[in-house]
């Protein structure tokens, strides 16, 4: 299985990966050949023609449509040490050392940088930077992913610049972000920049019968469902906890008939994604508080005072800890937003008789209900709602008063 076989319904931009993959194995080569080589042996014609390799690149594309999947695909080709390549076999063979270990995420190479931060600061960048000017321990490149490369602070944008300015011979920048737009113009204007498009549901429903087992017919549904969106497509066909959440927030239309009825569903709506945080931090936040006081060396257990001078450590790791709170209540909402936005696409999809599947088949009464009930421009106007919400959320909103809004909104429709 090739490391490509994960980006799913892509080809255009794996054939240009895998193209600059295959120059860059040929500087690798013709690097090596040249240390061990006269001095005054004349470069490789291969490394100074126009080479399909470069050192920063920008990898765009809408939730779900697997940048980060593609970005880390590339970075295991730039490690394959497979032997098929000296038989002109293509690098990214999925089975090497380089190969395995840079999509599992430990090859010595490969930094993966995600956060579940809302934002990327310049002290972190700074430490990644100078990550970045080391010279590969494996021989090859120094790659470093950066998978919420919108999430940059200005000040850490400026920092990262400089690197891909002026970039180590051996370091390769991959960033991601939802849209170029998302990026400050300066480093997009330094990266080659590469559009991944929503996949196919049915490429959607075969990577996941083929990767993750699930059954054809849950596969299509999941994939139908997520509209294209493979890491919630997945989570919906295996886990039971997500199904039970969405089936919710799909019957949230059929309550919002009162001004009671609004209140309360966006009070559930928002007790959920609180819910959501504080799973996350019960998993999470215990352990990394002890770990952290262990390492500035409190007792463990409760007990133990912090030395002095060591409240600053704690206090940064508390902040941290409550923006990841934020950040996780807003991706939960934000899913749930998701899916009502695609509720009521089906339900115009009914009113204007367009023959298409319904991306919620489960739920098909009650989109033909609101569908009789309405009209496609009401069905418009609450579309319109939910997407103001999300924006309301991206402005910092309090998220109870933004729900709120949009409740009553689809209410008046
Ligand atoms: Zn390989």
């Amino acid at each position: 299985m090739a490391v490509w076989d994960d980006v799913v319904g892509q080809d255009r931009v794996t054939a240009q990966l895998a193209a600059a993959a295959r120059d860059a194995d040929a500087i690798v080569t013709a690097d090596s050949a040249l240390a061990g080589a006269p001095r005054d042996t004349p470069a490789p014609a291969g490394q100074t023609g126009a080479s399909q390799m470069t050192h920063a690149w920008l990898f765009t594309g809408p939730p779900g449509s697997g940048r980060s999947t593609a970005a880390r695909a590339f970075a295991a080709a730039l490690q394959c040490v497979s032997p098929d390549r000296a038989l002109g076999g293509a690098p990214g063979c999925g089975f090497c050392d380089g190969c395995h270990t840079s999509l599992v995420g430990t090859h010595a190479d490969v930094e993966i940088v995600r956060t579940d931060l809302l934002s990327i600061g310049v002290k972190e960048t700074r430490d990644l930077v100078r990550r970045a000017a080391l010279s590969p321990a494996g021989g090859r490149w120094q790659v470093i992913v950066l998978e919420d490369a919108d999430r940059l602070t200005e000040g850490a944008g400026n920092v990262l610049l400089k690197a891909v300015e002026e970039p180590a011979p051996r370091t390769v920048w991959l960033l991601c972000a939802p849209s170029i737009e998302d990026v400050l113009p300066t480093i997009r204007s330094r990266c080659r920049h590469l559009t991944l498009r929503t996949p196919p549901v049915s490429a959607v429903a075969d990577v996941l019968i083929r990767r993750d087992g699930i059954e054809p017919a849950a596969a299509e549904a999941a994939a139908r469902a997520t509209q294209g969106h493979i890491g919630r497509a997945r989570r919906l066909a295996t886990d039971e906890r997500t199904r039970a959440r969405r089936a919710a927030v799909l019957k949230l239309p059929m309550r919002v008939d009162d001004i009671g009825g609004c209140l309360k569903a966006a009070q559930e709506l928002i007790d959920a994604a609180g819910e959501d945080a504080k799973q996350v931090a019960d998993e999470v936040d215990t352990k990394e508080t002890e770990e952290l006081r262990a390492a500035l060396g409190a007792a463990a257990g409760t007990g133990g005072r912090l030395p002095r001078g060591t409240a600053g450590a704690m206090k940064e790791l508390q902040d941290k800890q409550k923006r990841r709170a934020t950040r996780t209540q807003r991706d939960s909402l934000d899913l749930a937003l998701s899916d009502l936005t695609g509720f009521y696409r089906d339900v115009l999809a009914l009113q204007m008789g367009a023959s298409v599947p319904l991306a919620n088949d489960e739920v098909r009464d009650n989109i033909q209900r609101i569908a009789a009930s309405s009209t496609p421009e009401r069905t418009l106007r609450r579309i319109e709602a939910v997407i103001a919400c999300r924006g309301a959320l991206d402005r910092n909103v309090a998220p109870l008063l933004a729900v709120e809004a949009m409740t009553a909104a689809l209410r008046a429709g």
